[in-house]
């Protein structure tokens, strides 16, 4: 899908998870900087692609759910924010993890699909610039990341 789809669908899946893991462990202001961070997250993989084999050819390294760079990211993430709190660490870590899994399954919906292990996986053959499912995805996102926002905001009172 294109750079806005992938980074309204990411804040979207960051949004709604970070605020289901809200009931357990306290999040405060974090949540609204995390938010920001799904639109850097969003935009790894294919920047990473694009710098290393200047092309978007989602490669293992980027766009695999086995992927050590994402996993890597997501820990690293999570073990900063667990000197905060042990637990918000936990959190993050999986939620980063989630959101980079978000951009591979959109990925998924194109022909060439993404790896795992040795093979590629595709769901779908919808062309990444397809404009009604790019809008389609577009919506979902931005409509989850609300949706994630208001639900957050009302748990946290
Ligand atoms: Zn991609």
């Amino acid at each position: 899908m294109k750079k806005y789809t992938h980074i309204s669908f990411s804040v979207g899946i960051g949004s709604i998870s970070l605020s289901l893991f809200s009931i357990f462990v306290e999040i405060g202001f974090i949540f609204y900087f995390l938010l920001f961070v799904f639109i850097l997250i969003a935009r790894i993989p294919d920047f990473v692609d694009h710098t290393l084999y200047r092309e978007h050819k989602r490669r293992f390294l980027t766009h695999s759910p086995l992927s050590p760079l994402l996993i890597g990211i997501s820990i690293i993430l999570g073990l900063l924010f667990s000197f905060i709190n042990l637990f918000l660490g936990v959190v993050v870590a999986i939620v980063i993890y989630l959101v980079f899994l978000s951009h591979c399954f959109l990925d998924a919906l194109n022909p060439s699909g993404i790896p795992i292990f040795r093979r590629r996986i595709t769901f779908k053959s919808i062309p990444y610039d397809n404009v009604k499912w790019n809008i389609l995805f577009f919506i979902i996102g931005a409509g989850i990341a609300i949706l994630g926002l208001f639900w957050f905001i009302i748990l946290d009172f």
